[in-house]
């Protein structure tokens, strides 16, 4: 025993599984794997990219102050409130290890996004996963598993894997029945997407008080996912925190100038939500018309539901036979289920044709 060990929570984790990218046997697979949104980088970001390369070898802002001004801006936020990461993945991680710890207690839903679990567990933190109802976040459940102990709940609205969403109604009873010293994360990763007119992504809560933090990103409807950029929004003093504990360079100066670019393409949010509420309207419609089950979604992908994870298991196949990528989500417990991200138009037709096939073959 003379290697090193590390802490013993490392090995209480497998390593993150992403959507899968390669297919063999198909040069150019269609990728429905990564909600990674239907149209690929915005123009004016891929053209902000080109021109910074000349400044590569200076250091990012560590402040990320222009992108903070440009998303406040974008949405109505307090720059001040704002915190920028690599990835939402890196800020929701610096959140856990911020507030959680051995012998604390993170509560998600049983299915939540995985992230949550992992992070959680690598810091020591006890894990406890609330039923849900009909596959979505389940209030009452949540607040039954709080103990003296919990410290953190994380939620994500609309949540990955299932695309469900809880209304704001939903959202405030959750936060009114939580201890005040129990930080709320609401990860609206998906909320560029929502299309209601009743949604709140999380803002009314953190400025409601000093426990609640909304975590968004630029992977999703922004289609940066390659470029890492997300962020938090969340009271001073968790601000304060997050800035204590992110990398001095968290956020690279290329995907700060992609991200400034992006949020400054015209038409782009509304364009890809319109697009993406009408695709997958007609891809939930067309699958039922095959009897395939799908449950309801506010995000840009649909959980299809095949009855058994062999008939689950054999559509992947069947899929993947013709250059179709989706997402098995076995490891959210959910066997017998595939998620199908909503693509461009042909990429949903040929889901389409597919699963039909599949269905009448
Ligand atoms: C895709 C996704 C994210 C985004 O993570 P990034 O690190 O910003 O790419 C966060 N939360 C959920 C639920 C997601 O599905």
């Amino acid at each position: 025993m003379s290697a090193p060990q590390p802490r013993p929570e490392v090995f209480s984790v497998a390593s993150y599984v992403g959507g899968e990218s390669v297919l063999p046997g198909f040069e150019k697979p269609i990728k429905l794997s990564s909600n990674e949104g239907a149209f690929g980088p915005p123009p004016s970001a891929l053209a902000a990219l080109a021109a910074t390369g000349k400044k590569l070898h200076r250091y990012p802002d560590g402040s990320s102050a222009r992108l903070r001004a440009a998303i406040g801006e974008k949405f109505g936020l307090d720059p001040a409130k704002i915190v920028c990461g690599n990835g939402s993945d890196e800020l929701l991680t610096l959140l856990i290890q911020a507030y959680g710890g051995p012998g604390t207690e993170l509560i998600m839903s049983v299915h939540g996004f995985s992230i949550y679990e992992i992070a959680g567990k690598l810091a020591g933190c006890t894990i406890l996963k609330a039923a849900e109802r009909n596959l979505t976040t389940d209030v009452d459940a949540m607040l039954a598993l709080v103990t003296p102990q919990t410290k953190m709940l994380f939620l994500a609205n609309p949540n990955n894997p299932t695309g469900t969403l809880l209304p704001q109604s939903e959202m405030l009873r959750l936060r009114a029945g939580l201890r005040e010293d129990i930080l709320l994360v609401i990860d609206a990763a998906y909320s560029e997407y929502v299309d209601r007119e009743d949604y709140d992504p999380g803002t009314a809560l953190v400025d409601a008080g000093e426990n609640t933090v909304m975590t968004r990103t630029f992977s999703k409807i922004f289609g940066l996912g390659g470029a890492r950029l997300g962020w938090a929004y969340a009271p001073a003093p968790i601000v304060d925190v997050l800035n204590r504990m992110r990398a001095p360079f968290n956020v690279s100066v290329t995907a700060a100038a992609a991200g400034i670019a992006a949020l400054g393409e015209p038409g782009w949010l509304e364009a890809g939500r319109e697009h993406n509420t009408r695709a997958r309207t007609r891809l939930e419609a067309r699958l039922a018309q095959v009897g395939l089950k799908t449950h309801p979604s506010e995000a840009n992908f649909i959980l299809v539901d095949f009855g058994s994870p062999e008939r689950a298991a054999a559509a992947d196949m069947f899929l993947r036979s013709r250059g179709l990528i989706v997402r098995n989500v076995k490891s959210y417990g959910l066997p017998s289920c595939l998620r199908v991200t909503i693509g461009t138009d042909d990429e949903c037709n040929l889901a389409a044709e597919a699963l039909n096939a599949f269905v009448h073959g």
